[in-house]
């Protein structure tokens, strides 16, 4: 599968901001965007002015990337944004955050959107008292999302990741239950909860060309 296997804070490079792929290491100094806030690569410290095409790519690219998902998933998404009621922008993100990967890092059973999909695709995580393995699994408002550990250490990295993100906002849609491993969706997400500078607009009229 076409899935980037290399060094993820290098993508923090490349998109010019902590994109929060790899658990911890962005939350440290030790994220390379703070001593090199330049692209990766040769000519990564040549200056270029990018064309509007050129940062509408950058742009989708990185939400892209924050998200885990590929393209052909991304697209689609966008298509059903698109013709659904509303700002397609806006329903656009609200997707994305509403996939259960998402979910779980939100409520900090993960470190990064990468684990939380692991724990969707290894059956430790239930909506409603049913297990689902489906990462892209979209919550509604009342779902109550579930740890359900059958694996030996599965709870203790879940308790442990709960410690480390603890400091961390927590979302306001969503009411945590760190003691009962569990978050109950109270609403849906909005374009202020994401917390992360993107720019949906310009996802929205690379795909309208
Ligand atoms: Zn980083």
């Amino acid at each position: 599968m076409a899935r980037y296997t290399g060094p993820s804070c290098r993508l923090c490079r490349r998109e010019g901001m902590k994109l929060f792929l790899k658990g911890t290491k962005c939350f440290t100094p030790k994220c390379p965007v703070e001593k090199r806030a330049f692209p990766p690569g040769q000519h990564g410290q040549m200056r270029v002015k990018l064309s509007d095409y050129g940062i509408q790519l950058r742009e989708k690219q990185k939400v892209k990337r924050i998200y885990g998902v590929l393209e052909r998933q991304f697209k689609n998404y966008f298509v059903i944004a698109h013709k659904a009621k509303g700002v397609t922008g806006q329903q656009l993100l609200e997707m994305l955050e509403r996939r259960l990967d998402n979910i779980v890092y939100r409520i900090g059973f993960a470190t990064s959107r990468h684990e939380g999909r692991q724990f969707v695709r290894h059956r430790a995580v239930a909506v409603n008292g049913r297990v689902v393995d489906i990462p892209s699994y979209q919550v509604q408002v009342n779902d109550v999302v579930q740890i359900v550990p059958h694996r030996s250490g599965q709870l203790a990295r879940v308790k442990q990741n709960l410690d480390r993100t603890k400091d961390r906002p927590g979302p306001a849609w969503i009411q945590v239950d760190a003691a009962h491993a569990q978050g109950v969706i109270t609403r849906m997400p909005q374009k202020d909860d994401i917390g992360l500078p993107i720019q949906e607009q310009l996802v929205v009229e690379l795909y309208s060309k």
